[in-house]
């Protein structure tokens, strides 16, 4: 019964915490994932005999490695490398590598273990994974950034191929750094096997849509979420963290269906425009120029820019959509977006919001949608990219975008029905946590220990 249930996760919880101390991100990722499954535990209990949430907390495999390389003066720098392949039930690991300086394994855990269950819910042949390096690529040069991508990668390919681990971008790794890395590991290897790395440049075996992916499948899944309460994004009012992949598209989207931008940012700072942030100096700023998002005033006098980064939250919106990083969104944040009107959340960041966070937008009835859910659109279109290049032919532009689409149409009728018949009814991270957790529970219960 459902003590029984409680007690047996608090059990399993509390091993972890002993497992891994100091594993903050990890924990919280753990924390919320259980908080949803307690009725799935209440009403299945063979997962409990099987040991299936013992399996889901320890990842398969955690690789780290030493980074040596050579700056432009001759120096040598190290930085440490990760490579989590968190779990294969349901496919070869998948998911990103990011570079930033807060890398550790707590993030790379955490980000593992969300990447198992998104990837549960695209619908699509895949494992969860993570990996990435505490390299900080602001203000390298592009030969540094090169000779950075082939070290790490000099290592990492022991370890990938396109039927055992495909990594992509996160922070920091774009197209760009994916071309470096594809290049390292062609040399490697002697051959060219396109489907080992996704987000490839269109010339040799990218996906035409899959930059944009991540962003306008956010867009799509908030369109569904504000349909259920009579609402749409045409005339909405939107506040988007980041400037990076994700938010950009996110923009673009909401902007092409009606919405108002009215603020982004970068890793320094925010602009606020209320004629409407203009996508297109956004891009020429951040994909041509690589320069910092303050630039913005140079050609629209009329906005604001502030320094720093929390205070983007005091701007008052109908949807906000958190792209920047993990735990940008604390209790205070939450709390000025509430009391300014916001009607719904959708986390285009992995795990944006900390869990006090959550609570006080669930405690006013304000919709959330989680990043398992809200940002699959672009591992599922790298999925699409491995199946193209399996068959070494590529789709339209409008044939990925359509199938995006009804990949995030169906993730969030997935959420929705799985929250219904667990008695959470219209909680869509209780939704997504289930629906993506049966898929990857039930492969491994059939594949045994
Ligand atoms: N880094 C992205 C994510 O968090 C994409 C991963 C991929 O395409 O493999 O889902």
């Amino acid at each position: 019964d459902l003590t029984d249930a409680q007690t047996y996760m608090n059990q399993v919880y509390e091993s972890v915490e002993i497992r891994n101390p100091n594993e903050k991100e990890f924990l919280q990722a753990v924390r919320s994932i259980f908080k949803s499954l307690l009725p799935v535990f209440t009403k299945n209990p063979t997962y409990m005999e099987k040991g299936i949430l013992e399996q889901l907390v320890e990842p398969e495999r955690v690789i780290t490695f030493r980074v040596p390389w050579v700056d432009d003066n001759g120096m040598v720098k190290v930085n440490r490398g990760f490579r989590v392949q968190y779990n294969s039930a349901l496919g070869p690991y998948k998911g990103g590598l990011r570079f930033h300086p807060s890398v550790n394994l707590s993030i790379v855990k955490f980000l593992g273990l969300q990447q198992t269950l998104k990837n549960s819910l695209t619908g699509q042949p895949i494992g969860g994974g993570k990996g990435g390096a505490d390299f900080d690529p602001k203000g390298k040069s592009d030969n540094e950034i090169m000779r950075f991508c082939q070290s790490f990668m000099t290592e990492l390919a022991k370890y990938i191929g396109p039927d055992t681990d495909i990594p992509a971008g996160d922070i920091g790794v774009g197209a760009k750094e994916v071309g470096y890395m594809f290049g390292q590991y062609k040399k490697i290897r002697g051959s060219f096997e396109a489907g080992v790395l996704t987000g490839k440049g269109l010339g040799y075996g990218g996906s035409l849509a899959r930059k944009e992916a991540t962003g306008y499948g956010a867009i799509y899944f908030v369109e569904e979420m504000l349909k259920q309460k009579g609402l749409s994004l045409n005339g909405s009012t939107l506040v988007v963290s980041g400037s990076g992949n994700v938010s950009i598209y996110a923009m673009e989207k909401a902007i092409q269906l009606g919405a108002k931008v009215v603020a982004c940012s970068d890793s320094d700072g925010y602009i606020f425009d209320e004629n409407g942030i203009d996508i297109n100096t956004i891009k020429q700023i951040k994909e041509e120029d690589s320069n910092r998002i303050n630039e913005y005033l140079y050609t629209h006098p009329q906005a604001q820019y502030f320094d720093g980064c929390s205070g983007i939250w005091s701007i008052a919106c109908d949807v906000a959509l958190p792209c920047a990083t993990q735990n940008e969104i604390d209790e205070n944040a939450a709390t000025q977006l509430v009391a300014n009107g916001v009607k719904a959340i959708a986390e285009g960041a992995n795990m944006p919001n900390t869990s006090e966070a959550i609570d006080v937008f669930l405690d006013n009835g304000i919709l959330v949608g989680p990043s398992k859910a809200v940002n699959a659109g672009g591992v599922a279109v790298s999925s699409l990219e491995m199946a193209q290049n399996s068959m070494r032919m590529s789709w339209s532009f409008e044939e990925v975008d359509a199938q995006l689409q009804g990949i995030m149409k169906t993730i969030y009728q997935n959420c929705i029905i799985a929250a219904k018949e667990f008695d959470q009814e219209g909680n869509l991270i209780a939704g997504a946590n289930i629906a993506g957790f049966q898929k990857v529970a039930d492969a491994m219960m059939e594949q045994g220990v």
